[in-house]
Parts: C-alpha cells; sequence; structure tokens
C-alpha cells in the first residue's frame, strides 16, 4: 500500500534527507585519493549524531555501517573497508538518516582526481536521467512515466540498466511502495498522487546491465566487470509538481561546481 503523506510529514522528510545532504557535503572534500570507506564512515556517524539523526542504514538487513561505499564495477550496497581510493577511481556513496522516525536517503557518485572520459560520461548520463526521472513525477503520470524517461536517457547511450535493483517510496520506513524501477513503459504502473515521497535513483552501467551479490551478502558488482554509477534524491509530489526534499548542493559548494540543475524543482510552490 502506498502511504500519502502530509506537508507535516513531508517536512520531517526533508529534514532527514537535508541531513544526509549535509553529511555528503562534509565529506565530499575528503573523497580523494589515500582516504578509506572506513575513515569516511565514522566522519559520517559523527556527523549525523551530533545533528540529532540516526544513521538510517546502520543495522538495517544486516548493514553494518553508515555509508554505503561502493568503488567502480561496485554498484550499490558495498560495505566500507580499509582500501585506499585511488586516482581515476568513481566512488559512489550512499547514506541514509532516521530522526523524528522519517528516513532521508539519498547517493552521489563522486570522482577521484581526473577520471577517463568515458567514466566522466557514464556518470554525467547517469545524474541527467535522474532529473528526467524526477521532471516525471507530476500528478496524472505513472511509475512508468519516471522509469522510461531514465532508461530511454542511458539506452541511448548505451548503458546497462540495472533492473535487479530499484527505486522506491519513502517515509517511515526506507523502503515503502511503490518500487520505481529504472526501466519500463510509459503510461503503465501506479498513478503518481499528491503526497507520495519517492527515492528515484538510477543505477548505471558502462557495459551490461547483470548483477551479482558478493559473499558478504551486501556488495552488488557488475558481472562484466564494468563501471557503474548511481546518483539518488528524494523528491515528494505537491501541488502536483515534484519537490526536491534532498539536495547535491552542500556536495557543490564544497568542491566549487557550479550548477542550476535543482532549480526547477526546489520551490514550494503555492502552500
Ligand atoms: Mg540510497
Ligand atoms: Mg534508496
Amino acid at each position: 500500500m502506498i502511504k500519502l503523506k502530509s506537508l507535516e510529514e513531508i517536512e520531517l522528510i526533508r529534514q532527514s534527507a537535508q541531513l544526509v545532504s549535509r553529511t555528503l557535503g562534509i565529506i565530499s572534500k575528503k573523497v580523494v585519493a589515500g582516504a578509506t570507506g572506513l575513515e569516511l564512515d565514522r566522519l559520517a556517524e559523527e556527523f549525523i549524531r551530533d545533528n540529532g539523526g540516526k544513521p538510517g542504514f546502520k543495522g538495517l538487513y544486516g548493514f553494518p555501517n553508515t555509508l554505503c561505499i561502493s568503488p567502480n564495477n561496485v554498484v550499490v550496497h558495498g560495505i566500507p573497508n580499509d582500501i585506499p581510493f585511488e586516482q581515476g577511481d568513481v566512488i559512489s556513496i550512499d547514506c541514509g538518516v532516521l530522526m523524528d522516525g522519517f528516513y532521508g536517503d539519498h547517493a552521489y557518485t563522486f570522482e577521484i582526481g581526473e577520471v577517463s572520459p568515458d567514466k566522466k560520461k557514464l556518470l554525467k548520463i547517469t545524474k541527467e536521467s535522474l532529473y528526467l526521472g524526477i521532471s516525471k513525477f507530476v500528478y496524472g503520470n505513472k511509475v512508468g512515466d519516471i522509469s522510461y524517461a531514465i532508461q530511454h536517457h542511458n539506452t541511448i547511450s548505451g548503458y546497462g540498466i540495472v533492473r535487479d535493483l530499484v527505486g522506491h517510496g519513502l517515509g517511515r520506513k526506507l523502503h515503502e511502495e511503490p518500487q520505481v524501477p529504472n526501466y519500463g513503459k510509459r503510461g503503465y504502473g501506479k498513478k503518481l498522487l499528491n503526497g507520495m515521497v519517492l527515492a528515484i535513483e538510477p543505477m548505471i552501467n558502462l557495459g551490461g546491465f547483470q548483477v551479482f551479490m558478493g559473499k558478504d551478502n551486501s556488495t552488488i558488482y557488475t558481472i562484466d566487470g564494468s563501471i557503474s554509477a548511481h546518483f539518488e534524491h528524494n523528491v515528494a509530489l505537491v501541488n502536483n509538481k515534484p519537490l526536491l526534499l534532498s539536495t547535491f548542493d552542500f556536495i557543490y559548494e564544497e568542491l566549487g561546481i557550479v550548477s542550476n540543475e535543482e532549480d526547477p524543482y526546489k520551490v514550494m510552490a503555492n502552500i
């Protein structure tokens, strides 16, 4: 069953999502060659607890840490370790927060130093597809409209669209209905209604779409060893339009990136 949220509940989810955004912001300058996932994980946990939240992933489904750190051919759900990042790596970092009974959950893929043009393009297209998906999260559309927008943008670049993992509803639980696949048909699936809150999260591979789970029962790898990218935002449907609850602005501020990609989805109109 899809749980529609009140504006008060959406605000609480926004607070949790914003704490995730700030957490990704404070670690973003430390996602460099020589740093390790465990170092970032400690920083993130401390920051979240200092700011009144709890790590949202820790202990959930047996996951042991605050951050999912997924380098290169790891798609998602990587467990932080002490292997230093290297120049040219791409590192997806996913973070969750539970605060005042509601979850925030979003992710960004970072570049370590200069990455190759094919990796750069994968990250660009994956992130673009996230915003294209968000743009379809409007009243009257169906979940399939979001899915198709993401799929289409990546398919034309020849990328593999992960099918075994999907976006989801978000609220008092980290994973609520509906599922939001990154592939699908326009006009199909559940109807998009005001009060829905979604985590939209394309997971896109430079090679084929097939993935497998590692022996740790968590880490998801590409079968062909190809590089994978992952960007995730939390979005509410308010007054028939998508309202962004999370932001990459804190990351961009730290890294000196100028972007207006979020502008159309930032304003809570007519409330
Ligand atoms: Mg996530
Ligand atoms: Mg998620």
